[in-house]
């Protein structure tokens, strides 16, 4: 596992798979109230700001019973602890420190692992202070006033979690981009892709994509490096078999799959056409960044009004891709060109980039005190706990509400703008789940399925 691991103890019922569940942030929080209930020590992945690690549910620790159990789930949690880089001791603020939370503590005292104390179920944030103030005498450093179910705390004890795990990988920079190139024929993408490979420097010999014939070229710029998808199928038609309006919309389908950016080629003479916003129709749907090259511009009689109106024009029929940047350039004079790659890799740093949960919150906060969820003619009114992102590429993200049903069109669009206006993520799609408060199996099994691309 090349993740860092942190392991969540205490003792059964207070609160540790609530605050997993919220650490996690991937999934509704599951919560049974009959004590006891065994679950299974399952990893979930979670993130705070740019770091990933992975939470692990050690299960209830006793240890002032003598039941035949103990050993063995002193091993289990040992067993947690032993992988694991940092663990956070959760205990019940309500209640205040019993026997077994010392007990707990002293053992954790001795072991090799740095630890947090977590003090949930303080929901107030004054009476949490005090809640937490009794915790001292564990010896654990700091006790974090925390509400698993509501999620206050969680963002100072985060902070302080992430300073504790080793660094994992700065990988992600240099990760190959796959760039696919589409169009309708003779909008230029080959004129493009030569363009392509004289602008960066060092040429890779094109290597074989997943079907049979779809050749991929790699080339390099800097640091970074481009795998064009699939350039066999832009060259495709100069073969003679195929007449010039042949035009395989699926083989720009797979190309798409298969990319991490699209570069979708208008042709500046025709403007946006059907098949375009075909394409581009499925460029959202597949949740693929993408950036909006209108070629042949040189070939545009142009007056001072031109690149307004155009791009005006162009928007407007492009309106489900507005998050796309749109680039005016020539393959023929070259004008611009180099310009494309430099969006490439600012449109894919967005694609994958994650927003912490405080800042989604905070958006959330001002956009609802702004413009508050509507209210039903029965006098019920949405209400949105909290959100959080779930995913990237495209970014995703899950808000909690009471019942979603009560939220419109009209709204969602409302927090979808404000997310674009005050998160960016310029240069890609971004999906909104709006959960509610109990959500089924069932349904909670679809919503990860969508949120996959
Ligand atoms: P675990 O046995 O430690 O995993 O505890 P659970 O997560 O199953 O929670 C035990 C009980 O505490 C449940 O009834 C939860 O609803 C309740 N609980 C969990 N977190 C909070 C919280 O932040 N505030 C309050 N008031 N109750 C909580
Ligand atoms: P593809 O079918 O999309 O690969 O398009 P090609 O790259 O083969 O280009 C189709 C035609 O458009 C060719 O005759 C090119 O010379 C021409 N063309 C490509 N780019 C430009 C451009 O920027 N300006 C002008 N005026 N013509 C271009």
């Amino acid at each position: 596992m090349s993740l860092p691991v942190v392991a969540i103890l205490g003792r059964p019922n207070v609160g540790k798979s609530t605050l997993v569940n919220r650490l996690a942030g991937a999934r509704d929080a599951i919560v049974y109230d009959e004590p006891g209930v065994t679950r299974d020590r399952t990893y979930q992945p979670a993130f705070w700001r740019d770091r990933e690690f992975l939470v692990v549910d050690t299960g209830g620790l006793v240890f002032d019973d003598d039941t035949e159990f103990l050993p063995y789930i002193r091993e289990q949690a040992m067993a947690a602890l032993s992988e694991a880089s940092a663990a956070i001791l959760v205990v019940d603020g309500q209640e205040g420190p019993t026997e077994s939370d010392r007990e707990i503590a002293n053992w954790l005292r001795h072991q090799p692992v740095p630890a947090l104390l977590a003090v949930n179920k303080c929901e107030s944030p004054d009476q949490g202070l005090i809640q937490a103030a009794q915790f001292w005498e564990l010896g654990l450093g700091e006790p974090y006033p925390v509400s698993g179910i509501h999620g206050n705390g969680t963002g100072e004890l985060l902070d302080d979690l992430v300073g504790h795990l080793p660094e994992t990988r700065e990988i992600e920079a240099i990760e190959e981009i796959k760039v696919a190139i589409v169009g309708r024929p003779n909008v230029g993408k080959s004129s493009l892709l030569n363009a392509f490979v004289g602008e960066t420097r060092s040429i890779v010999s094109p290597i074989s994509g997943t079907t049979r014939d779809a050749i991929d070229m790699v080339v390099e710029r800097g640091e970074q490096r481009y795998r064009l998808v699939d350039t066999a199928g832009i060259r495709k038609k100069k073969q003679v078999e195929y007449g010039p309006e042949f035009f395989s919309i699926n083989r720009s389908f797979k190309a798409i799959r298969r990319s991490d950016v699209v570069l979708l080629v208008i042709d500046a003479i025709d403007g946006v056409t059907e098949q375009d916003q075909k394409l581009a129709g499925r460029v959202e749907d597949d949740g693929r960044a993408c950036i909006v090259v209108v070629n042949k511009w040189d070939a545009v009689e142009k007056d001072s009004h031109t690149i307004y109106d155009y791009d005006r024009t162009l928007g407007s029929k492009l309106y489900f891709m507005d998050w796309a940047q749109r680039i005016y350039v020539s393959a023929m004079t070259g004008q611009r060109v180099p310009k494309i790659l430099d969006l490439v890799d600012q449109a894919v740093e967005e694609h994958r980039r994650r927003v912490s949960t405080s800042v989604v919150n905070e958006v959330l906060e001002e956009a609802v005190s702004w413009h508050s969820p509507p209210t039903t003619r029965q006098g019920r009114q949405g209400r949105i706990y909290y959100g959080t992102q779930v995913s990237a590429r495209p970014p995703a993200f899950a808000l909690f509400v009471n019942d979603p049903k009560l939220f419109t069109d009209n709204y969602r669009r409302y927090i979808e703008k404000q997310f674009r206006q005050n998160l960016g993520f310029e240069g890609t799609p971004i999906r909104i789940f709006w959960r509610g408060k109990k959500v089924r199996d069932a349904e909670r099994d679809s919503v990860n399925r969508a949120t996959k691309v």
